[in-house]
This record gives C-alpha cells, sequence and structure tokens, in this order.
C-alpha cells in the first residue's frame, strides 16, 4: 500500500469536501476583506441568505450595487462579507 498517496487523496478530498460545505451549508471563512482593512467572515451567497432572510436575488443585487463587500475566488466562487450584510428586516 502506498501510504504517501494515500494521504495525498486524502487531503484532496478533506479540500473537497470543505468546498462544498460552504457552498451548499454556507459555513464561513476567515479572509482578509479590503473594504473592513480586517479579516473578516466571507460567506456564501447561501449562507448571506440564510443569515438576512433575503432571496438570492436580493443578495446578487447587492453584489451587483456594491452595497455588500464581496470578492471573487480563482473558481469564480462567490464570498461575501459578512460584516457588510444589512440586517435582517422582520
Ligand atoms: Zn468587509
Amino acid at each position: 500500500v502506498n501510504f504517501t498517496a494515500m494521504k495525498k487523496r486524502r487531503t484532496e478530498i478533506v479540500v473537497e469536501t470543505d468546498e462544498i460545505v460552504l457552498r451548499r451549508v454556507g459555513a464561513s471563512v476567515a479572509i482578509w476583506c479590503a473594504e473592513c482593512g480586517s479579516l473578516a467572515r466571507m460567506i456564501a451567497p447561501e449562507g448571506a441568505m440564510a443569515v438576512t432572510g433575503a432571496s438570492s436575488r436580493e443578495v446578487y443585487r447587492w453584489v451587483e450595487a456594491g452595497q455588500v463587500h464581496f470578492l471573487e475566488t480563482v473558481e469564480g466562487f462567490l464570498l461575501i462579507c459578512s460584516n457588510s450584510l444589512p440586517t435582517r428586516a422582520n
């Protein structure tokens, strides 16, 4: 058994899993936000929807209008700065 290959494969699986969790569940990652000038909790659009109660259409409208801090990963994956999200309107 080639343990080095197994370990490498395991790392790849972990990375893939993290990405899926981030996309599907809306988990957050701490990333430097240039707008905040500090580390910020970056969440996927789905996470922003969960936090604010907004629809995906609203979340993407905020992004397009520059109303929220956001960044795009090299994979084209959108992350939104949770500090910039509007508070949930009840
Ligand atoms: Zn920010």
